[in-house]
């Protein structure tokens, strides 16, 4: 059991969002978080990347009706959720645990590049721009800083579940971790 300090996770959000012009989660939602669902998580050592995959969602709002409505789950399961033109929606508030890795969620802070990066034949697929990945390499590195000491990789979901047969967060989101491991001093999952 780890305690928290209430005011220090709250000042890290906030720190987070005022530096990042995170559109908080009150804001642009329609649904409430059932909080007192919801599980305290802190001690984080992994940032993990997202893609919407192939229905390509950019409109947090539908994300939120597939996770809350249709998945029927307590909040958003992402933390940040990031769209093309760098605007940043904040998910799950930071210090609630995510659920964005299935049954290994403790310790990663999940951020969702709003698009499909997955290059497939039968789809319209998205183009990853410099906006969106400038967008995520600034709130990537903003994070670290707050949490210097425990902060240690960085990953795309399929690095995490190696042996599940994912794609996500896509060959172009993949194609770029090595170089943004590299940028912010993380490694590999
Ligand atoms: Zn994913």
């Amino acid at each position: 059991m780890t305690l928290i300090n209430v005011n220090l996770e709250t000042f890290i959000r906030t720190t987070i969002n005022q530096k990042h012009n995170v559109i908080e989660r009150h804001k642009w939602g329609t649904k409430t978080p059932v909080a007192n669902k919801l599980v305290k998580d802190w001690n984080f050592d992994s940032i993990v990347l997202h893609h919407s995959g192939n229905d390509g969602k950019t409109d947090p709002v539908e994300i939120e009706q597939y996770h809350m409505t249709k998945k029927g789950w307590d909040d958003v399961g992402y933390h940040y959720l990031i769209h093309s033109n760098g605007t940043i929606y904040e998910g799950r508030k930071i210090f609630h645990k995510g659920s964005h890795v299935a049954g290994a969620n403790t310790g990663k802070i999940g951020i969702l590049l709003m698009g499909d990066f997955d290059e497939q034949w039968w789809d319209v697929d998205d183009n990853l721009s410099k906006t969106h990945l400038a967008a995520t390499n600034r709130l990537i590195a903003t994070i670290k800083s707050q949490f210097p000491h425990s902060i240690r990789k960085l990953g795309g979901h399929k690095e995490y579940l190696p042996n599940k047969g994912y794609s996500c967060p896509g060959n172009q989101v993949m194609d770029k971790i090595n170089e943004m491991r590299k940028k912010h001093g993380l490694s590999k999952p």
